[in-house]
């Protein structure tokens, strides 16, 4: 099935095919700073295609802390922060803001906190890669 969501004022917006119907989709409540401050909440799927489809990407202002070597990709309009990208060896992987979905059963939603500060950037370059979204197209939409 596909999940779509949208920042709010919809700029930025998510198509994320899931392989079948999914019984449940993991919802993961990051502890890193950033997250805590805007409450993200996360779902992959190595096996899912993403596509972000962008109005206006003059309103897309990235964000990177720490490592820098995730980026935040956050609404300058309306302040929504729909999807987070990772480059890995020239491949772009992605997770996606479950609280952007708008046609997800909550019930289906497996929640977790996961913390991985002290995490060193190798370990986690290789953990994005094996669970991290890898199919992963930006394009550019009229508004
Ligand atoms: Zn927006």
């Amino acid at each position: 099935m596909v999940l779509n969501g949208k920042c709010h004022c919809g700029n930025i917006a998510i198509e994320l095919e899931w392989e079948g119907i999914p019984t449940e989709i993991p919802a993961r409540a990051c502890g890193c700073s950033f997250c805590i401050k805007h409450g993200g909440v996360w779902t992959s799927n190595p096996n899912s295609r993403l596509v972000v489809a962008i109005r206006d990407k003059s309103l897309v202002s990235k964000y990177a802390f720490g490592s820098r070597t995730a980026l935040f990709h956050v609404c300058s309009r309306c302040g929504g922060v729909p999807l987070v990208t990772s480059e890995i060896a020239n491949h772009l992987y992605a997770v996606v803001n479950v609280n952007v979905l708008e046609n997800v059963d909550q019930s289906k939603l497996r929640r977790s906190s996961i913390n991985f500060e002290g995490e060193d950037v190798e370990s986690r370059l290789e953990r994005r890669a094996r669970n991290w979204i890898s199919s992963v197209r930006i394009v550019e939409r009229d508004a």
